[in-house]
């Protein structure tokens, strides 16, 4: 009988095929063993780093990066010592390692914010790794049917390299977000994946006697095929033995979802307009090879340069090299402007070098500029990193500079005087600096922003919640979190409105870019930019040449009156295509 379980969606798009479980290897916590911690690590650090460049000789820098950063963790000094001491009170060598390793997953699970509790599960992978190589498994290609449904409690990147991506079919795991490492490879690699599928591995094996087992952490070949499921990473659904007319209902939108992408295909390089007026439909880029993605997508530049991704997964800031270099290369990929955030720390993403006080309503607090003003050290050299890129050759008038987390003029004018005195000690000229509008209060205060800014982008991630004090980070409160509400669309026009008034461009930069509905809206109500992933890119510049400007402008102010999101979603989808 069909059986649905629910997932949240990491990657968009539908799969069947049969499943292919990764379970952990039961290593004993008493393994007899010779083997001594310092070789142990050694030989796993080896084995991560030869992965490591495996990837990052097929381009996967960000997973490269991740494993190399478990190499340091399973060598790391405070790590063996603390494996050192149990082993002499006699406590076998396993069970030491898991101890010690649980000791520091701990600490990380017991933080206050979604990013570094997901981190807990990637020290849980080095302990994996640690233990694979004491039992001496753990190598080797995962065999696996082609187009399978990966399952599995969660990935680590150890997990993902030893999978041939492009065979896989889609990818399911038991934990994680948005920000997995799961979600993170799947959607760079266009796979279909859906993450939080509670009690995923326990429904297999109960719907099919045990028959669904692999092993990814013992002895990796020889998987067993599962039963073919439905993985509806559209709806949200992991479904066990789908039903005729379920499968009939997903062929018909698979064979769909097929004719759409050849068909959006075309707008690959496409000169996108709204109304006659140009729309840049620009790349969101967060990690190493996003910029080269973005490239390859023929993105209208760069709407968004996470610049955190430079900070995180280190034990030191960046310098001001690294960071030139960076934004430089970003710079120099496009003739497009390339907007560079400044460091939007705080929230669900935290740096441990920093040692940053633990706060209460983290996403209440000193996050993003209000950090940076905090921290001038830092501040400064992302500062100067910035004027030296803006101001290399042939690249002038191409970088944008945009800070987070604005919510008052007063922060606002703290960050510009600082940009203008780091411009002024460089002898060079500011580049054009603008302010994320993802705070009520940055919304409803924008006709004052406007006069003091070069341009605005919206975030509708955190101004979505923040208008709805629903935590962005919590699946529970994912009904409260859709973009098109009413009460976010106000706010959305009364900064276009204010932007319009100043001769300021208004662009979107956060995931409501490339959801149809408020998309349009949004065009409607004079948004003049849409950066999104850049696997989005084609399609959103094919429904933007689908629509029919009069119409959209006239729904969007009607939108604006209507009491909530369902309300609008029903008033806008007859105009999409
Ligand atoms: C946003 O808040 O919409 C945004 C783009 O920023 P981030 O998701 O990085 O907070
Ligand atoms: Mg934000």
């Amino acid at each position: 009988m069909s059986r649905a379980i629910v997932g949240r969606v990491a990657s968009e798009g539908l799969a069947f095929g049969p499943t292919v479980a990764l379970t952990i290897a039961e290593v004993p916590d008493d393994l007899p063993t010779d083997a001594e911690f310092a070789d142990v690590a050694r030989a796993t650090a080896t084995r991560l780093e030869e992965l490591a460049r495996r990837l990052r000789d097929e381009e996967r820098t960000e997973e490269a990066d991740v494993l190399e950063a478990y190499a340091m963790m399973a060598t790391d000094p405070a790590l063996a010592k603390d494996v050192a001491a149990r082993t002499l009170e006699g406590v076998p060598l396993v069970a030491a390692i898991r101890a010690a390793i649980a000791g520091v997953a701990a600490a990380f699970a017991a933080m206050d914010d979604e990013y570094f509790r997901q981190r807990a599960d990637d020290v849980g992978g080095v302990g994996r790794e640690l233990v694979a190589t004491v039992a001496d498994t753990g190598q080797g290609l995962l065999t696996f049917p082609d187009g399978a449904i990966i399952c599995a409690v969660d990935l680590t990147p150890a997990d993902t390299v030893r999978i041939d991506l492009e065979r896989v079919g889609g990818l399911a795991t038991e934990r994680g977000g948005p920000t997995s490492h799961t979600a993170i490879v799947a959607r760079s690699a266009g796979i279909p994946a859906l993450v939080g599928v509670t009690g995923l591995l326990a429904a297999l094996e109960g719907d099919v006697d045990g028959d669904v087992d692999g092993d990814v952490d013992g002895d990796v070949d020889g998987d067993v095929e599962g039963r073919v499921v439905l993985l509806d990473a559209e709806r949200g659904e992991f479904v066990i033995d789908p039903d005729v007319a379920t499968l009939r209902d997903a062929d018909l939108r698979m064979g769909v979802a097929k004719e759409l992408v050849v068909l959006q295909r075309k707008y690959h390089g496409h000169r996108t307009t709204f109304d006659g007026e140009r729309i840049l439909v620009a790349a969101n880029a967060g990690g190493t090879n996003d910029v080269s993605t973005a490239a390859a997508a023929a993105a209208d530049g760069i709407g968004l340069l996470r610049s955190e991704f430079l900070f995180l997964e280190r034990t030191s800031p960046p310098t001001l090299e690294e960071q030139t270099a960076a934004y430089r290369e970003a710079v120099a990929a496009f003739d497009d402007p390339t907007v560079v955030r400044t460091l939007d720390i705080g929230g669900d993403k935290d740096v441990a070098y920093l040692e940053l006080a633990v706060e209460e309503n983290p996403f209440l607090g000193v996050r993003g500029l209000r950090l940076c003003l905090e921290h001038p050290e830092l501040f400064d050299v992302q500062l100067d990193a910035l004027l030296a890129a803006g101001d290399a050759d042939g690249l002038a008038g191409r970088l944008k500079v945009m800070l987070p987390m604005v919510s008052s003029l007063g922060d606002l004018a703290a960050g510009a005087a600082r940009l203008e005195e780091r411009a002024v000690l460089a002898g060079v000229a500011p580049p054009p600096l603008g302010v994320m509008i993802e705070t009520p209060a940055a919304a409803l205060l924008a006709p004052h922003f406007a006069r003091r800014v070069a341009f605005f982008s919206i975030g509708t991630n955190d101004l979505v919640q923040y208008v709805t004090a629903a935590d962005r980070t919590n699946g529970a409160l994912g009904g409260h979190q859709d973009p098109s509400n009413p009460a976010v669309l106000q706010l959305i026009d009364r900064t276009c409105r204010a932007a319009d008034a100043a001769g300021i461009e208004t662009a979107v930069c956060g995931e409501a870019a490339s959801d149809p509905v408020t998309a349009a809206v949004m065009l409607g109500l004079g948004v003049r930019e849409l950066s999104v992933a850049a696997s989005r890119i084609d399609r959103v510049r094919w429904l933007i040449d689908q629509l029919d400007p009069r119409r959209v402008r006239k729904v969007a102010r009607l939108a604006l009156e209507l009491p909530d999101a369902d309300a609008v979603r029903e008033l806008v989808s007859p105009l999409l295509p």
